[in-house]
């Protein structure tokens, strides 16, 4: 048989099609422990990925079923669950860094993991350099004897740098360097490093794979010869996914298509119709042409999501908060990839080392949700009238 499309793969994936009178979900087996008959069986236990649990910290049927769907839909050798995006992201970090080792972050990572790299990493010896998204090939100047991974993120946080992948990618296999990326925003749809040779390829479940905003979640897909430094260092912090949140990630999975494909369609007609307001400077959405690395994502990704940032040109003091606290669908609040609009003021000048945000204007993220595109753009244009420009 051919291999089944995506969009079949997001149905079937995880699941027991041949078994007989067994219901369409994996059962949620709500367990700390797994008892055995034999000495035997305790002892062949988990040798291998998504073989019979032993210990929930380990994996129980649904995180395996949900880790085999996302190992399958990206493309790699096998997945790993974790509590969280970021215990998986510390969880790669911590497989493939030592002390003493170096590791290269790009500029527009997500916060938190700045903060693990600054705060946590560095106590242990671990030196952390920042380079531009935008570096491609370019990163080789920045390897240095002890760089033991180069992690990616892309499209950036915040500012959505595309970074070429294939590239550093390439660089890093000749030098036995690790790679890592975060892949969030694309989800496994749209973007599959694993397929480029990435090592490690990373995803807060969380956002789109859960896609309703009810539950914390991470998971891994790694290379064949990443799967085990990566799930000992996950095993090692104890960050493992609970039951629950796996099931409502292997749920998710099931309608991401869909919901990926709403996102994608009102995302760039909302960034599209905001690129034409004059209050507008720049509007960072991968698909429109001015997005840093908008060649890339055409050439690497087939698809965008709803996640997209706006930089507004100087406004007069207090017309933002007008604009912001007015809007009648979209929250204030973190995260996205839920069905819900939301909007976050964000702050790229308070984290960046290299690229300088001084002089330039405030910079607001949108999400993109499921609701009716044509309300979310009116929304906006009453916000946009309550903005007076500096
Ligand atoms: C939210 C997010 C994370 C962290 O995921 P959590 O599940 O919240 O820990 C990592 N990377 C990106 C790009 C995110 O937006």
């Amino acid at each position: 048989m051919t291999k089944a499309a995506q969009d079949t793969l997001l149905v079937q994936a995880g699941r027991e099609l041949k078994a007989s009178g067994v219901s369409v979900n994996p059962p949620v087996v709500r367990a700390s422990t797994f008892v055995f008959k034999s000495l035997g069986d305790f002892q062949t236990a988990g040798k291998t990925p998504y073989s019979t649990p032993f210990y929930g910290r380990v994996g129980t049927p649904v995180s395996l079923a949900f880790e085999k769907a996302v190992a399958e839909l990206e493309e790699g050798h096998a997945a790993i669950s974790a509590s969280s995006g970021l215990a998986a992201i510390t969880g790669v970090f911590l497989a493939f860094l030592s002390q003493g080792d170096h590791v290269l972050v790009p500029d527009s990572v997500y916060d938190p993991v700045r903060r693990l790299c600054t705060r946590t990493l560095a106590r242990m010896d671990i030196e952390t350099s920042y380079y531009d998204p935008m570096i491609g090939a370019g990163i080789v100047e920045l390897i240095k004897p002890n760089t033991k991974l180069i992690y990616l993120e892309s499209p950036g946080s915040g500012t959505f740098e595309v970074q070429d992948v294939p590239a550093i990618a390439k660089i890093a296999k000749e030098r036995g360097i690790r790679t890592a990326i975060d892949n969030t925003w694309a989800t496994p749809l749209f973007f599959k490093p694993a397929k480029l040779g990435v090592d490690a390829v990373i995803h807060a479940a969380t956002k789109y794979i859960v896609g309703h905003s009810d539950a914390m979640l991470g998971v891994v897909t790694t290379s064949e010869d990443a799967f085990l430094p990566v799930r000992v260092a996950l095993q090692d912090t104890g960050a493992c996914a609970g039951s629950e949140e796996a099931n409502l990630g292997l749920r998710g999975l099931r309608t991401m298509g869909v919901r990926l494909r709403q996102h994608h369609q009102s995302g760039i007609e909302v960034a599209r119709w905001l690129a034409t307001r004059p209050e507008v400077m720049k509007v960072f959405h991968p698909a429109l042409p001015d997005c840093p690395g908008h060649a890339i994502w055409k050439r690497d990704f087939s698809g965008a999501s709803g996640l997209f940032s706006v930089e507004f040109k100087p406004l007069a003091e207090g017309s933002m908060a007008a604009m912001i606290d007015g809007l009648q669908h979209f929250k204030i609040g973190f995260s996205w990839g839920g069905y819900e609009s939301l909007v976050l003021p964000m702050h790229p000048e308070t984290s960046r080392v290299i690229t300088s945000w001084k002089e330039r204007g405030s910079v607001v993220r949108f999400h993109i949700g499921l609701e009716d595109v044509s309300d979310l753009i009116a929304d906006l244009e009453e916000g946009l009238g309550r903005l007076r420009l500096a």
